[in-house]
């Protein structure tokens, strides 16, 4: 058993040394700690909504640094903890913070939008990030960012923050997961921190398809040649800056889509739970070379049924 723990542990790194990070999701402090056991090197994405959803009331400020102080002691020391802010709106409410009714809850008030609304929330969480920042590498991820304007407004009350308590800056990085975002990722690039694809959002908008649709969501398909075109234009756009591009969106953890996603420039994979070690093993076993023209020959293609045949092709031989 103690062979396997230090076996999942191993980094993923391709036949060819191109080493991937892998991580986890988490909704929960618990998660965290199943996440390490399960060989995660830090957690890509710490949906915080599971702090707000759970009570009638706010989580105060005290609270909240307790439970990301509690999430970075489990962690290794050095291992990331990617906490994303608080993603509610429209079709998420939230008791204690009244939201209108809305005829498009997907397009309207969501995640930073809200954020910026009703700053004091805002401010609240990124004051207990800023203070649990002395325990551990956390970063900050900022949900449905859509263009730069809103990524500078919330980088100034951070700094305000960070000022006022006086600690060190913390990495900030946004979601792509709007097709805005992708399509200006070399000029967001600039001024965020790091990159995560969250391709759930970001293939329900590129494709016009409510995930959630009973009829539609089962033919949505993240290997939708559209939605790579944008992961590639993500990638690109954040290599001019130097910035590094995750995937934390449920495509991240399927098998046929590993190689391609790699490809595309992708140095951050996280997954849910029970799929860290498949996702690791799955990378020993490419090659990136490989992987590169996989990804160029499926920009080619006209669907996602085109994709998962060339990638059942090329991996099924
Ligand atoms: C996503 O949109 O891909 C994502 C990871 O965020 P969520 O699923 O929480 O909306
Ligand atoms: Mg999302």
């Amino acid at each position: 058993h103690q062979a396997n723990l230090e076996q999942v542990a191993l980094p993923a790194t391709t036949r060819d040394g191109h080493t991937i990070a892998v991580a986890a999701n988490a909704g929960s402090t618990a998660e965290v700690a199943k996440a390490v056991t399960g060989g995660a090197e830090g957690i890509g994405l710490l949906r915080s909504e599971f702090l707000f959803l759970q009570c009638a009331t706010a989580p105060d400020e005290e609270e909240q640094y307790r439970i990301y102080r509690q999430a970075l002691e489990t962690l290794q020391p050095g291992q990331p903890l990617i906490v994303r802010t608080l993603d509610v709106g429209g079709d998420k409410p939230l008791p204690y913070l009244p939201l209108p009714a809305e005829d498009n809850p997907f397009l309207g008030q969501r995640g930073i939008r809200i954020g910026l609304d009703k700053p004091m929330l805002l401010r609240q969480q990124l004051r207990a990030i800023l203070r649990a920042s002395k325990h551990g590498a956390i970063h900050i991820l900022l949900p449905m960012i859509s263009n730069l304007h809103e990524l500078r407004l919330t980088k100034e009350l951070l700094e305000q923050e960070r000022q006022s308590l006086n600690v060190a800056p913390v990495p900030v990085g946004i979601m792509i997961e709007v097709p805005s975002a992708a399509l200006m990722a070399d000029v967001l690039a600039a001024e965020a921190d790091f990159f995560s694809i969250g391709t759930n959002d970001l293939t329900q908008y590129t494709l016009a398809m409510d995930r959630g649709h009973p009829k539609l969501a089962p033919l949505i398909d993240a290997l939708d040649p559209a939605v790579l075109r944008l992961i590639k234009q993500t990638c690109d756009g954040a290599r001019i800056h130097n910035k590094w591009v995750g995937i934390c969106g449920g495509v991240a953890g399927d098998p046929q889509a590993a190689a391609l996603l790699v490809g595309l420039g992708v140095t951050e994979l996280s997954v849910s739970i029970p799929v860290i070690a498949d996702v690791k093993a799955i990378i020993r076993n490419l090659d990136f070379s490989e992987c590169r023209r996989l990804a160029e020959q499926a920009l080619t293609l006209s669907s996602a049924s085109e994709v998962r045949q060339l990638m059942t092709n090329s991996f099924n031989k």
